[in-house]
């Protein structure tokens, strides 16, 4: 193919395109794909995760430390990446407790979607990848980031919605990413517990429900030879990211043995592919990227 294949991630926070399908991105960008993430919030309440960044003057600028991370982050992996604009809606300690006036996740769907309908114009991506609708875990902002995402997709290629928002792109293939399953850190807990490393994830997997996926994968894409630019990707949102924590505690070469795949689940298609898929590309013919070329 000559006209590039252009693939977009819509991340709700600075860290979100590190820690999920990062691996992913960087082979892609390694075979000459354009990639793009959308990152709708800026961070502002994100708190400090890594207690060696635990200083008062961080914790008083974290939107411009979350920016320079990001630009960090964004270098490592070799994409594009945008800010939407919107303000960090904060994890609430309980449901209860209202989101702060004016954040993301309060927006109403039209206003939160738009700058991304316009992004999606503008990039004309082929693939689009996003939370699925549970947000992956129950953080405001990853629940508005699929609805937004959903939205966008829909709407994009229609020219009486968003009109002001750009000339209509109909991106072909939507997917959720699928990280985090039972199956993976079952399949990671067992090779550390049979190597003798102990069991972090014994706990946690204890509390995991017992029910079929939601969202069964699909799509698992071969990435193990880019796990290294992830975890370099991950490390510089410093603030977010204890290197002696949750994202290391299994052996980076025994990730690459025992699970060396990014998993998504295909949640739109306007092609034809043949499922499960190895590429998030699939089905998608030179014809279709030649005819969406300049
Ligand atoms: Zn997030």
């Amino acid at each position: 193919m000559s006209a590039p294949l252009r693939l977009m991630a819509v991340h709700a926070h600075p860290d979100d395109e590190s820690s999920k399908g990062a691996a992913t991105m960087a082979r892609y960008v390694a075979e000459g794909v354009d990639v793009l993430v959308c990152t709708l919030t800026g961070g502002e309440r994100g708190s400090i995760l890594n207690p060696k960044m635990d200083r008062p003057d961080i914790l008083e600028n974290m939107g411009e430390v979350r920016r320079l991370e990001m630009e960090r982050a964004r270098e490592i992996l070799g994409v594009e990446q945008r800010f939407m604009g919107f303000v960090d809606s904060g994890l609430p300690d309980d449901e209860s407790e209202p989101l702060p006036e004016g954040c993301f996740a309060l927006q109403p769907l039209e206003v939160a979607a738009a700058p991304l309908v316009a992004a999606v114009r503008e990039f004309r991506p082929h693939v689009i990848l996003t939370y699925d609708d549970d947000g992956g875990y129950p953080h405001p902002d990853h629940i508005m980031t699929n609805r937004v995402s959903v939205e966008a997709f829909e709407a994009a290629g229609d020219p009486d919605r968003y009109p002001e928002a750009g000339d209509p792109w109909q991106p072909l293939k939507l997917y959720y990413q699928m990280g985090f399953t039972k199956e993976r850190f079952e399949a990671l807990h067992e090779a550390m517990d049979a190597r003798g490393m102990g069991s972090p994830y014994a706990d946690w997997i204890s509390r995991w429900e017992d029910r079929p996926q939601k969202w069964p994968v699909t799509t698992r894409v071969p990435c193990g030879d880019y796990f290294e630019v992830r975890d370099r990707a991950l490390l510089a949102h410093a603030t977010q990211v204890d290197p002696d924590g949750f994202w290391f505690v299994c052996p980076r070469e025994l990730q690459e043995e025992i699970w060396p795949t990014e998993d998504y689940h295909l949640a739109r298609s306007l092609v034809d592919t043949e499922l499960p898929e190895d590429d998030l590309f699939a089905g998608i013919h030179a014809d279709e990227v030649s005819r969406t070329c300049h």
